[in-house]
Parts: C-alpha cells; sequence; structure tokens
C-alpha cells in the first residue's frame, strides 16, 4: 500500500488525472471535496456526484466537506468585482487550502495537495504561493506531464459532466456576460 495523502478536490474532470498520476507514483490518495466557493448548491452537489463516479472508478474513499458558501464570502468581501484571476481567486485557494489542511491534520495524513493545479486556466506558481506556509502542503503541478488534456480525455471515457464556469457566483455572472 502507498503513502496516505489527502487529495483536495475540485471537481471530478480535475481529479481523473491528478489520481492517475498519484497512484502511479506510489500514492494512496484521500479524496477530499471541499469547495464552498461553488454556487448554487446544487452545482455544488452536481460536481461532487460526479466525483463520486472517478471515486468508484479508482476504488478510493472519498470526503465530503459541508458547504460553507457563507463563510467563504465572508473572506472574499470587497473582491466581488474582481476579475478572475485577481486577487479573488487567490483568496479562494486559500480558503480551500486551509481547509485540506486542517482535515489532513485532523485524518493525521502528514501531506495534502490540490487539483486545482490541473486547470490550464489556473497559475500554478499562485496556488503553490497560498500553499507554501500550510504544513505538509504538496506543491504538486498536476498540469505538468500533459494532466490537462489526460483529465479530458479520462472524463470523456467516464461520462463525466464538466462545468462552464470555474465556481462561484461571480464567475457565473462573468461568463453569462460572456466576460471570461
Ligand atoms: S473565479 Fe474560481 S478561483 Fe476565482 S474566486 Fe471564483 S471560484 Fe474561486
Amino acid at each position: 500500500m502507498g503513502k496516505k495523502l489527502l487529495l483536495h478536490v475540485c471537481c471530478g474532470p480535475c481529479s481523473t488525472s491528478s489520481i492517475e498520476r498519484l497512484l502511479l507514483d506510489g500514492y494512496e490518495p484521500v479524496l477530499f471535496f471541499s469547495d464552498s466557493n461553488i454556487f448554487p448548491y446544487e452545482e455544488f452537489m452536481k460536481r461532487y456526484e460526479n466525483l463520486l463516479i472517478v471515486a468508484e472508478h479508482y476504488g478510493l474513499e472519498t470526503i465530503l466537506d459541508e458547504w460553507d458558501h457563507g463563510r467563504w464570502l465572508e473572506r472574499v468581501k470587497g473582491h466581488e468585482d474582481d476579475k478572475e484571476h485577481g486577487e479573488r481567486c487567490s483568496l479562494c485557494f486559500r480558503f480551500n487550502l486551509e481547509r485540506a489542511q486542517e482535515k489532513a491534520r485532523e485524518l493525521g495524513i502528514e501531506n495534502f495537495a490540490t487539483t486545482l493545479t490541473v486547470s490550464r486556466f489556473k497559475s500554478s506558481a499562485r496556488i503553490f504561493h497560498e500553499g507554501e506556509d500550510l504544513p505538509g502542503f504538496c506543491p504538486i503541478d498536476f498540469k505538468k506531464k500533459d494532466g490537462f488534456n489526460r483529465s479530458i480525455v479520462l472524463s470523456k471515457e467516464l461520462g463525466l459532466y464538466r462545468q462552464d464556469y470555474c465556481g462561484c457566483e461571480f464567475s457565473l455572472r462573468d461568463r453569462r456576460c460572456g466576460d471570461s
């Protein structure tokens, strides 16, 4: 059995190639769906249900965090009108990474990483910056080794839903305005 690692998961599609890579590297990932940024709640549950398809495929344990959207909104207060990739996104990364770190500590798992780095729309350097001072954070860049394209192939194979906005109501608004 490999070394346990808590994997913060942003959505099913991004989890696919990240899990594949971790398994190849000898890890035993425990999946942690903690995404209070996602809005509305129905979308949060839809993304979680898609993750369950992936978890079942790989035979992995999945933990669901509560949808604490109110607390997330407090964290990004004042940045509602930021453009995607601005300061609001850094605060959002930090929020989810802090929760993953807390969960890893609670479970006695030494290390954690995040699937957020798979997306070609998100800067891995920025995500690493938000996590670098959190104990146990592993700066694994899942974009590398063709991770993003591989996630598309695997998502199609598993018939996963692929969302067309990042997650929060502000990204949904900007997408509706044709702005993202
Ligand atoms: S656009 Fe995405 S990364 Fe940025 S704050 Fe919203 S959910 Fe978080």
